[in-house]
């Protein structure tokens, strides 16, 4: 599988990153539709398309009225848009409120299930510790494997969920150095989400959800994170990698 990081920021855009979104083109399979969201018809060919939600926060979704126009030129023939059954009546009813977006694009509203097929691809969730809580997904067809972990609190209770998978997608807010705001605000610090992946025994961790007042090339404290598990990265918009 190869994906391709359309959004890497949390919370707001920069001039380096849009806010999150990540695409499996050849599943034709977006998770998240923030910011970034406006990529998704350039990296998605025309056809189907199938949107999945962590959860409802404006980081996450705002750009799902980006999808407007790509479903009404027929670029895409169609979109499910998976979620919690609260997540999908938060988008509909505030997001697409009348006085905010008052076209509801043609979605086809689809509750997640613990396992949701699309084609051959197998997409499993697991709800996840945040203000509101969040979604969790994996993703395995016969070949490899993809986890993507956003907007939680790092922690030991779901290594099992993204057990060896070969590439861990996984938010990383704040640097150590600030590890004090991950409780308060459900969100992951540099050692902690290293120690994730190195328990589960991942091939490689890709960080995400880069805190937006961070514009540099390492706005995570890579190193600290190296010495823990060897294999970690930071994600730039639009860079691809294979799982
Ligand atoms: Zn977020
Ligand atoms: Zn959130």
């Amino acid at each position: 599988m190869e994906v391709v990081f359309l959004g890497t920021g949390g919370y707001h855009p920069n001039a380096r990153r849009h806010t999150a979104g990540v695409a499996i083109p050849e599943a034709r399979l977006v998770f998240d539709a923030g910011t970034s969201a406006f990529r998704i018809a350039q990296v998605i060919p025309p056809g189907e398309l199938n949107v999945f939600l962590t959860h409802a926060h404006l980081d996450h979704v705002c750009g799902l009225t980006y999808l407007l126009a790509p479903l009404l030129t027929g670029h895409f023939t169609g979109c499910r848009l998976y979620g919690s059954k609260k997540t999908l009546d938060a988008v509909r009813t505030h997001l697409f409120a009348d006085e905010i977006f008052p076209i509801l694009p043609a979605f086809e509203f689809q509750e997640v299930t613990a396992e949701t097929r699309v084609g051959q691809y197998v997409v499993r969730s697991q709800p996840m510790v945040h203000p509101g809580g969040s979604l969790a997904y994996r993703v395995d067809d016969a070949a490899s494997s993809l986890a993507y972990v956003t907007d939680t609190v790092a922690s030991s209770a779901y290594v099992d969920f993204v057990r060896e998978v070969d590439l861990l997608i996984h938010e990383c807010s704040f640097r150590d150095r600030d590890a004090k705001w991950c409780e308060p605000t459900g969100h992951s610090h540099t050692s902690a989400v290293a120690r994730v992946a190195r328990d589960a025994q991942v091939k490689q961790l890709y960080l995400t959800h880069i805190d937006p007042r961070e514009t540099g090339d390492d706005p995570v404290d890579l190193a600290l994170a190296r010495q823990i598990f060897a294999a970690t990265f930071v994600s730039e918009d639009l860079s691809k990698v294979k799982a």
